[in-house]
């Protein structure tokens, strides 16, 4: 369940009367202007987790 990401405003309207659509896979649907979209995780970002550049040095991009 926690793997699951929430949205918790509609992206179109901005209300907060989300549900899950029956689809499932990510899709929710907004009660208040009653579009239904999708999430989808695209992977993670290439610059990675961000470092502090003055610990353990050596490496220059
Ligand atoms: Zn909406």
């Amino acid at each position: 369940m926690s793997e699951r990401a929430a949205p918790f405003y509609c992206p179109y309207c901005g209300d907060e009367d989300l549900r899950p659509n029956e689809t499932g896979h990510g899709a929710w649907e907004c009660a208040a202007c009653n579009r239904a979209f999708q999430l989808k995780f695209l992977g993670l970002l290439t610059r990675g987790v961000r470092r502090d550049p003055n610990s353990d040095g050596g490496e220059e991009i």
